[in-house]
């Protein structure tokens, strides 16, 4: 019998209710495996917990997640209540950090029964991985004088580490999909840092000689995602193009609430951590009617990372039969209520 330990934050608003119900499918999944078995252990740390204590976890609260094999986290962020810079920092953000989540991994794909904003959507099937540590988002630089000659200077940070990693990740991920890579890249236009990512994409792809690899402008490759999203299997993009391509992958799929996400910690030190890429939707927290697909297909990227990718494409397969057979929320075209969608998820993956 194999058990995993995994560490439950469901948060706030609707990770109340999408999470319980992926870990329904989760414990679903395990029955129709036999041999598998989850021992949840659910930590209360959200705004909530944050009005009372003065803070989001416990001071030992990232000691206490270690021991976990790997964190299933709903959504972070109650605005009227704690401001989102609190919150998502004391949380979210710290976890990402201190548990070197260095790789942001966002598949998208298109589900059938959803209506995407594209004509053509089929074939639409990729995976972003988005380096998760470095890059534009960086703490350096400042502002500078005063009055007219004020300016703001803002530095991205390139390591070769951080850089290396994320290129290669995406390569390992190609490798095990249709076999190709595209970076995302804007050295016609930003100085350095962009033509250093190129010369190590460039070095990384010699030690995958099966893989064929594209290499577009960032402004360019997010107009392909519009106009020819066939031609993309992986792409492994910097923190910010990585945000903004992964949003347009979003918007393709239909709606918010079905994209996944991870953050993937590659030294083995830490666990990683699997969350949807949706907020906690406070406007429709309460009325039963959340979107539980994005954190369904979570708990299958969970699955796939804990070793069971035949058991995940199974959650997966259930997924789309009960999006295409019409059981679907609001928010895709449907009357279902969360409850309604992942039972029909559950019953499906049971009989597959
Ligand atoms: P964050 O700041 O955490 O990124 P946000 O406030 O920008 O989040 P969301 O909380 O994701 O955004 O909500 C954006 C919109 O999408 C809201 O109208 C919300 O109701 C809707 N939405 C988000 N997740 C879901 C879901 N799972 N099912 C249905 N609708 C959703
Ligand atoms: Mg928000």
């Amino acid at each position: 019998m194999i058990k995993h330990e995994i560490a439950v934050i469901p948060g706030d608003g609707i990770g109340n209710e999408v999470v319980p119900a992926a870990l329904n499918v989760l414990n679903a999944a395990a029955e129709v495996h036999g041999g598998l078995s989850f021992k949840f252990t659910e930590f209360p740390w959200n705004c909530d917990y944050y009005l009372k204590h003065g803070m989001m976890m416990p001071e030992d609260g990232l000691r206490t997640l270690q021991s976990f094999e790997a964190v299933f986290l709903g959504a972070v962020g109650d605005p009227a209540k704690v401001p989102d810079h609190i919150s998502l920092w004391g949380l979210l953000i710290k976890i990402r950090r201190e548990f070197e989540q260095v790789i942001n991994i966002r598949p998208a794909k298109y589900i059938q029964g959803i209506v995407s904003p594209l004509v053509n959507p089929n074939d639409f099937d990729l995976i972003v991985v988005r380096e998760n540590s470095e890059g534009e988002y960086s703490e350096v630089g400042g502002r500078i004088h005063k009055g007219e000659d004020q300016m703001a200077i803002q530095n991205a940070i390139f390591t070769r580490k951080g850089t290396e990693r994320a290129i290669r990740y995406a390569f390992e991920l190609a490798a095990k999909r249709r076999g190709h890579l595209t970076s995302a890249t804007k050295s016609n236009g930003i100085f350095h840092s962009m033509p250093f990512w190129d010369d190590v994409f460039k070095e990384v792809s010699q030690d995958y000689p099966d893989t064929r690899t594209a290499s577009y402008h960032i402004d360019a490759l997010a107009a392909f995602f519009v106009t020819r999203p066939q031609i993309f299997d992986v792409i492994v993009a910097s923190n910010l193009f990585g945000d903004i391509l992964t949003d347009i992958g979003a918007a393709i799929m239909g709606s918010i609430g079905i994209a996944p996400a991870a953050n993937i910690n590659l030294n083995g030190k830490f666990p990683s951590m699997f969350e949807p890429v949706h907020g906690s939707a406070p406007d429709i927290c309460g009325k039963g009617i959340a979107n539980p697909i994005g954190q369904i297909w979570t708990a299958k990227m969970m699955l796939d990372h804990l070793g069971h990718q035949e058991l995940g494409q199974q959650v997966l397969d259930a997924m789309e039969a009960t999006i295409f057979s019409g059981i679907k929320t609001p928010d895709i075209g449907g009357k279902a209520s969360t409850q309604e969608m992942t039972d029909d998820i559950c019953s499906r993956l049971k009989k597959l």
